[in-house]
């Protein structure tokens, strides 16, 4: 793991409580990582005079070397999303990275499910982005829950990646959508029981909080054997 420094250059709120945040890498000025990994913030804490760690997936492509994009939502008082929520443009800040064994494995000729609740999207984000570019042909679907078209974001960028590549099929399913919503409802884990019936010829990424991953787990392995891989953010 290498310490990095780097300027925020670029925010963008993407939902009332998202926010994407750019950093370009000063020292060193670049990085090289899976797609998938993640890079750790030291975040002061009031009251204590030792800092905490907080990881966050880098969401950009790992072809993209010079910047990375994290995606978050605030954690009312938590200590890593407020201290991510106020930086502002211009301004450096440090992390070490890249960390995890939560990364796009080259699994054969295995389809590729990936499957997200909330900003668990951004690791799968650089996945699929990673994955597309190979050009190989096997499938790819995004299953992305959120909760209501306020939380919406990316759908266009989703719809413009579909569109460009025949393989990739991305579901936003919404739990509990206010009225008028034409899309999917409910949750990740009903989708998965009810449109995944072989798991044979797939290799599946979750990332989310835990109930999700839990749920969705039970489900594919009641219907057999496949990789399974798993980012936890929160219980
Ligand atoms: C490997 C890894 C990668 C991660 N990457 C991301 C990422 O890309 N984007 C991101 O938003 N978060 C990510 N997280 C979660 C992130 O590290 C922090 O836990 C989160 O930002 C809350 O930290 P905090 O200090 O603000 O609040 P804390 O005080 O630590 O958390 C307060 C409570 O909020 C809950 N919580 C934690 N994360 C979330 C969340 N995302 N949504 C709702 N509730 C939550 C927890 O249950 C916790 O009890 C990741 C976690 C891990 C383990």
């Amino acid at each position: 793991m290498n310490a990095f420094t780097a300027e925020v250059s670029r925010i963008q709120d993407l939902t009332h409580d998202v926010r994407a945040i750019e950093l370009r890498l000063l020292e060193p000025a670049s990085i090289t990582f899976k797609a998938g990994q993640f890079v750790s913030f030291e975040v002061p804490k009031a009251g204590q005079s030792r800092p905490l760690t907080r990881p966050y997936s880098i969401a950009s492509s790992p072809g993209q070397r010079d910047r990375i994009l994290l995606v978050l939502n605030l954690v009312q008082g938590g200590p890593g999303s407020s201290y991510l929520f106020g930086l502002r443009e211009g301004e450096r800040t440090s992390f070490k990275g890249p960390a995890g064994a939560f990364y796009l494995r080259d699994d054969g000729a295995r389809d590729l499910l990936f499957v997200a609740t909330g900003t668990g999207i951004a690791p799968l984000r650089s996945m699929i982005l990673a994955q597309l570019v190979r050009g190989d042909s096997r499938s790819v679907t995004l299953v992305w829950g959120v909760r209501s078209q306020r939380d919406l974001y990316w759908q266009e960028e989703l719809t413009a990646l579909a569109a460009d590549h025949p393989n990739f099929f991305s579901v936003t399913m919404l739990s509990r959508p206010e009225p008028g919503w034409q899309g999917e409802r409910g949750r990740v884990t009903a989708w998965v029981d009810a449109r995944i019936s072989s798991v044979s010829k797939l290799a599946v990424y979750l990332c989310g909080g835990s109930g999700m991953i839990k749920d969705v787990t039970a489900g594919l392995n009641a219907k057999g054997l496949c990789p399974i891989y798993r980012e936890k953010y929160y219980d």
